[in-house]
């Protein structure tokens, strides 16, 4: 059996969240329905926030409520704090997604905290998860570099790691918060990842601002990274990083897997169809190449 990359998209989430259109909640509901029948497993469906600061996830949960429960389909709820937690279980959301902080500058703006507050508050999200008997996975946000502070220290990366490791968050993402990393620095820090946290699953959340996010998912992927967020379209951008720009495409993501003999669940025509239908909805092309293009070798129809 080919090599497995578990893609998670985040369209629903990351992608919309700072989109000038505000998808109805019938409209999230039926993008989610087409990644599912496009044969994505996890699908980072909503967060759990103030809605006063991300307005587009207002509906959260009325969304999670809604969304139908199907067998080996994983919706992920993302969230900041023990009241997001709160909220989601009781929107009946199976799997959460913390968030910690690298940099200090990017916490207080993102949380209002330190990065090491949000490390502890992680912790206490991962506690309340499994009492409540939730799976649970945790980012790592501006761990290749802040808009507000600049370079941040792979050092400081692979403690937060080691710390979140420790306190049994059995899978770790570095996010790639504003697309400024680089293969290079993909390759040092997913190493230093599992060094400080041996054992730990892997995930990368790459944003392609500066062109090269879907280099960056190779790199990760080249050293045993098996987890990668993208979205639909390569729509996306984070309110609280400026200038931020979409995660990389599913689209072309799953399509340079495939081509590498990579097995990822996904029908690509299909997942064209809906990245077709998303771009009709938000009324724009979207930045994904590959619908545009078009899939090689050309499947019969
Ligand atoms: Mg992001």
């Amino acid at each position: 059996m080919a090599d497995f990359v578990d893609i998670m998209d985040v369209a629903p989430r990351d992608g919309l969240q700072n989109d000038p259109v505000d998808l109805s909640t019938e409209d999230k509901l039926e993008l989610i329905a087409r990644l599912v029948a496009a044969g994505l497993k996890h699908v980072e469906v909503t967060s759990f926030v103030n809605p006063k600061r991300v307005p587009r996830m207002a509906d959260a949960d009325e969304l999670s409520r809604r969304l139908p429960k199907l067998p080996g389909v994983s919706y992920v709820g993302l969230l900041m704090n023990e009241r997001g937690m709160e909220r989601a279980l009781a929107a009946g959301i199976a799997e959460i997604n913390a968030v910690t902080v690298a940099s200090d500058a990017f916490a207080a703006r993102n949380q209002n905290m330190t990065s090491e507050q949000s490390v502890d508050l992680a912790i206490a999200i991962l506690e309340a998860a499994r009492a409540a008997g939730v799976k649970a996975s945790v980012g790592i946000a501006t761990a290749f570099g802040c808009p507000f502070e600049g370079e941040v220290p792979v050092e400081r990366v692979a403690a937060i790691a080691k710390r979140l490791a420790e306190a049994g968050y059995p899978e770790i993402a570095l996010a790639d918060t504003i697309g400024v990393a680089t293969p290079g620095d993909v390759i040092e820090r997913f190493g230093a990842l599992a060094a400080a946290a041996p054992g730990v699953k892997m995930r990368g959340h790459f944003h392609n601002t500066r062109n090269t996010g879907i280099a960056n998912a190779w790199a990760a992927v080249s050293v045993g990274v098996r987890g990668l967020d993208a979205s639909l379209g390569g729509i996306g951008g984070c309110p609280f990083a400026p200038k931020a720009t979409g995660n990389i495409p599913t689209d072309d993501l799953a399509y340079m897997l495939a081509r590498s003999g990579y097995e990822t669940g996904i029908d690509l025509p299909k997942l064209v169809e809906a990245s077709t239908w998303l771009g009709e909805r938000l009324g724009r092309q979207l930045p994904a190449m590959l619908g545009r293009a078009g899939i090689f070798p050309k499947l019969a129809a």
